[in-house]
């Protein structure tokens, strides 16, 4: 969470409840019950309140034309929630919509599943052997087809995330070449078909900045639903070499030391991702403490 560097934003804040999903009449109960919540998408933006925070409705305040839904488990409260996605038509209706990005760090890990979801089933209606048109079962976690009775299941595409540092005192940092000038991060990439996640990031970091990885460690992953991945977060280290950035997603990487990355990061120069990323933890497990600044929302 925020302020801290020894912890990431939980999976679900919520009690998945996963054995209910299959239960019609206990979720439609839930549905239409007054202290149920539902929140609303649209095109992996959330209808918003006038504070900027998710707007948490009665399914009863719903349109009728939401395109998809999902059970998303049981609150604190021992309340439903529930997420809906907007036709286009409704989300001209809806004056306040934030994409995930612009809520504060611990409001938008709550919907992370939410968001995941309804990216899935919006890219996912139709059945992939036979192009029928599928229908939601299993509370909004399976799409089924109507023809040839296949299952369809929420995909999750693993991505690696590393920062590389070199065993002593440096670390490197990359900046994509869409960034503006000054905003650092570590390196990622997807996992391909046969690899591994070690495997992957041998490759990433082979590939983007022409070094060497000899040590990989895991120390936690992320959600991070855009549009459906899951970031697994390494430290990478390699031989210290100067870096080859591939000019194709790297326009630039540096070696810092503890010391340039603590000043270079106060005086702005370099500016690091986000709380809510699992990047700017990852910096700050190697960095030990805290470090000031950050992209966007500065
Ligand atoms: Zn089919």
């Amino acid at each position: 969470m925020e302020g801290q560097i020894g912890s990431l934003p939980d999976g679900s804040p919520w009690d998945l409840a996963a054995e209910r999903r299959g239960d019609r009449d206990w979720i439609e109960d839930q549905w239409h019950s007054p202290d149920s919540r539902v929140v609303l998408m649209y095109d992996g933006q959330v209808a918003v309140d006038s504070d900027d925070r998710p707007l948490w409705m009665s399914s009863g305040r719903l349109p009728d034309d939401v395109l998809a839904w999902a059970f998303l488990g049981i609150d604190a409260h021992g309340c439903a929630r529930f997420v809906a996605s907007a036709a286009p038509a409704t989300a001209l209706n809806v004056d306040d919509w934030l994409p995930l990005r612009s809520l504060p760090s611990e409001l938008a890990a709550e919907l992370f599943s939410a968001v995941s979801l309804m990216n899935w089933h919006a890219n996912h209606t139709h059945c992939p052997r036979c192009g029928a048109a599928t229908s939601i079962h299993e509370a909004g976690w399976q799409r089924v087809c109507p023809e040839d009775n296949s299952r369809h299941f929420p995909r999750v595409d693993p991505a690696v995330i590393m920062l590389i540092h070199d065993g002593f005192d440096r670390v490197l940092l990359g900046r994509h070449k869409r960034w503006p000038v000054g905003w650092f991060s570590t390196l990622a990439g997807f996992v391909e078909p046969g690899e591994t996640l070690a495997d992957a990031v041998v490759r990433e970091v082979a590939e983007e900045v022409g070094l060497q990885v000899v040590e990989t460690t895991y120390l936690g992953s992320q959600s991070w639903p855009f549009p459906n991945s899951l970031m697994v977060g390494f430290h990478a280290r390699a031989e210290y070499a100067a870096p080859q950035p591939d000019g194709d997603e790297i326009e630039e990487a540096h070696w810092l030391t503890r010391e340039e990355l603590a000043s270079s990061s106060a005086a702005g120069t370099i500016k690091l991702p986000p709380a809510l990323s699992i990047s700017r933890w990852l910096i700050q497990q190697w960095y030990g403490e805290e470090l000031p600044g950050e992209w966007a929302r500065t």
